[in-house]
C-alpha cells in the first residue's frame, strides 16, 4: 500500500481505538441537568479543555464515578428486630429524615436492597432467617450493626441470645448504644459512605475488564 495512503488510513483508525479505550462515555442526571460523564480510565493522561462546556462536562475515574452512585443511592433493608427498631424508623421519618443520605428507600425484598441494618437482639431462632435474607440481597451489599446487641448481643449474655451478628455476617460498620439515637444512625451511614467511597468497584468486580483497558492505553 501506499505509504502517505497507509498513514492515512492508520493514524485515524489508531486514534479511534485509543479514544474508544480511554474514555466510557455516558449521560447521567446532575442537579436537574443532564451532564455528559467521561470516565477517563489512565489518570495521566494529558485532555483538552473547552471552557465554553464548563460546568456541563465533568471528568472522573471510572471507580470514583461508580462509588458516587452507590453511595448516594444505598437502599436499605430494614432488619429491625427489637426496639433498635423504633429508632430506625424515626430515621426515615421527617425529624431526621435519611432521605437527605439518598436512603430513604426502605426495601422489605432483600433483592431491591444493598445495606442491611441489623437493628435489635439477634436470637439464635431469628439468626439464620436473617443469614438467609442477607444472602438474598444482590451484590454489591453492605451491612450495619445498629446497636450493643446486634454488635455484641449487648446486655443478654444468654444461651439465646447470637452475640453479634458479625459472627455470622460480614459488618461494615459498628453503632454503639442502647439505643442509638437516629442521628448515630445518619452518623453510622455517612461512615459507610466514606468507606464505599474508597472501594476499588471496578477493578475488584471486573479484573479482566481492568487488564485489558490498562493494556490498550500502556
Ligand atoms: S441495643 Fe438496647 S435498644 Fe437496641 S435492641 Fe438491644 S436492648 Fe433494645
Amino acid at each position: 500500500m501506499d505509504t502517505d495512503l497507509h498513514r492515512l488510513i492508520s493514524v485515524p483508525s489508531a486514534s479511534l481505538i485509543c479514544v474508544s479505550s480511554v474514555f466510557i462515555c455516558g449521560w447521567f442526571p446532575l442537579q436537574g441537568r443532564w451532564a455528559l460523564l467521561l470516565f477517563a480510565m489512565p489518570e495521566t493522561r494529558a485532555s483538552a479543555y473547552d471552557s465554553k462546556i464548563e460546568g456541563n462536562v465533568i471528568f472522573t475515574r471510572f471507580d470514583a464515578a461508580l462509588n458516587w452512585v452507590r453511595k448516594n443511592s444505598l437502599w436499605p433493608m430494614p432488619m429491625g428486630l427489637a426496639c433498635c427498631a423504633i429508632e430506625l424508623m424515626a430515621t426515615a421519618a421527617s425529624r431526621f429524615d435519611i432521605a437527605r443520605f439518598g436512603a430513604e428507600v426502605m426495601r422489605f425484598s432483600p433483592r431491591q436492597c444493598d445495606v442491611m441494618i441489623v437493628a435489635g437482639t439477634v436470637t439464635y431462632k431469628m439468626a439464620l432467617a436473617v443469614k438467609r435474607i442477607y444472602e438474598q440481597m444482590p451484590e454489591p451489599k453492605w451491612v450495619i450493626a445498629m446497636g450493643a446487641c446486634a454488635s455484641t448481643g449487648g446486655m443478654y449474655r444468654s444461651y439465646a441470645v447470637l452475640q453479634g451478628i458479625d459472627q455470622l455476617l460480614p459488618v461494615d460498620v459498628y453503632i454503639s448504644g442502647c439505643p442509638p439515637r437516629p442521628e448515630a444512625l445518619l452518623a453510622g451511614l455517612m461512615k459507610l459512605q466514606e468507606k464505599i467511597s474508597r472501594e476499588k468497584s471496578f477493578a475488584a468486580q471486573k479484573p479482566e475488564l481492568t487488564k485489558k483497558l490498562t493494556e490498550a492505553v500502556a
